[in-house]
């Protein structure tokens, strides 16, 4: 039958008419496809309030002690331990924007990172979870921390999961800005610091007093190993990345700062689906320009924050049942179900490697030893 009508077809039309006729309807179908990609794009980029935001725990309390405290280069604040609350509270506020997703990995990133955080003065970590639910052990390390944090939870718009590049840590990114803007926060500075990355103490220092945005060097990214701005006579007249991707602002997410009193100014801002162009697209939509960049790090000589990546291991599977935990009467039991709960490793007794136990070098299987 469809044999037929191609060679039906083939006898009215010459061949070479019916490959650009094909050439055609292929070019159309792929025209209809990218549009309806746009348009999605477009649909999700324009609004940041009906992205899936839960504010899971709102916590504004300071409980910290400074063991270190900076220099604060610009208002020469006391370096003392026992510096009066009003003199931080002087210092303009960061908010630090984290998104973070459940892996093997989430806790120990987020606890290297919020460590780093401990000491930085007048702060607000931002932690947004890309997840369907609010972590109560997430809640837990970061109420262990005494630092002022807002925990949200945003999970990922179902569809971009399926996406070639996946836009990672966007919904997060979104409703932290959403959470600033309908908290109507217009003092202070907001920045985006990923769980993986490695900060400076310098960075905060210094990003506080940003007037409208700054920008600086950013280590360990693309093929250069960095992503920096490029400084003449203090300004910043150009960039240097290994992927340009036509982008106006060729900068990494963590190389620039923005005052909030500036973004309140663009009510429009947003971050879209896009991956790879987030910050250029979130740039744009606060309407910056090249002159008005304040360029941070010793005029970008210096690295403040590496882009630090962990290596993605999948969570082993150990091969222990539940019972010989129990068995062995230790720690076993409950520290194996509290990292089971963290995704950072599983047991069962159906599968996985095998369970040993040492001692003055000899080894056992654990299935005997809790015997
Ligand atoms: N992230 C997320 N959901 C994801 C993947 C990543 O929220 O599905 C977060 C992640 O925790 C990190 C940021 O988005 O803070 C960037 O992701 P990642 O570090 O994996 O990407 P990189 O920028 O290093 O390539
Ligand atoms: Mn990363």
């Amino acid at each position: 039958m469809i044999f037929s009508s191609i060679s039906k077809l083939l006898h009215i039309c010459h061949p070479r008419k019916l490959f650009i006729m094909l050439l055609c309807l292929g070019l159309m179908l792929y025209l209809y496809a990218t549009y309806a990609t746009d348009q999605i794009d477009k649909e999700f980029a324009s609004v940041i309030e009906n992205d899936t935001l839960t504010v899971c725990k709102e916590n504004f309390s300071d409980k910290r002690q400074f063991v270190y405290v900076p220099q604060d280069p610009v208002s020469n604040i006391v370096t003392s331990t026992t510096q009066t609350s009003s003199h931080v509270e002087k210092l303009p506020k960061i908010y630090f924007v984290t998104p973070t997703y459940p892996r093997r990995e989430q806790m120990a990133e987020l606890t290297r990172l919020g460590q780093t955080l401990m000491h930085v003065q007048n702060i607000v970590w931002i932690v947004a979870d890309d997840s369907e639910s609010c972590n109560p052990r997430l809640d837990t390390l970061l109420s262990n921390l005494g630092l002022p944090y807002i925990h949200l939870s945003s999970p990922m718009p179902f569809m971009y999961k399926s996406h070639k590049s996946i836009p990672r840590g966007v919904s997060n990114r979104r409703a932290a800005l959403s959470w600033i803007k309908s908290n109507k926060i217009t003092d202070g500075v907001l920045y985006f610091g990923d769980d993986d990355n490695t900060f400076d103490l310098r960075l905060f220092s210094e990003i506080r007093h940003t007037q409208k945005v700054s920008m600086f060097p950013v280590g360990l990214i693309g093929d250069y190993s960095i992503s920096s701005p490029i400084i003449k006579n203090n300004k910043v007249v150009a960039f240097f990345d290994s992927w340009p991707a036509k982008r106006t602002w060729p900068v990494d997410m963590a190389g620039f700062a923005v005052n909030l009193g500036y973004l309140a100014k663009y009510p429009n801002a947003t971050m879209p689906y896009k991956a790879g162009y987030e910050e250029d697209a979130f740039l744009k939509s606060i309407g910056l320009k090249i002159n008005e960049i304040e360029p941070l790090a010793l005029g970008c000589t210096e690295v403040y924050v590496w882009h630090t990546q962990t290596t993605k291991t999948k969570a082993p599977l150990i091969k222990v049942a539940k019972d010989t935990l129990k068995n062995s009467k230790s720690n076993l039991m409950l520290l194996l179900t509290t990292l089971s709960e963290m995704g950072v490793n599983h047991f069962s007794g159906s599968g996985g490697v095998k369970a040993i136990v040492s001692r003055d070098g000899k080894s056992k299987s654990l299935i005997s030893w809790a015997h």
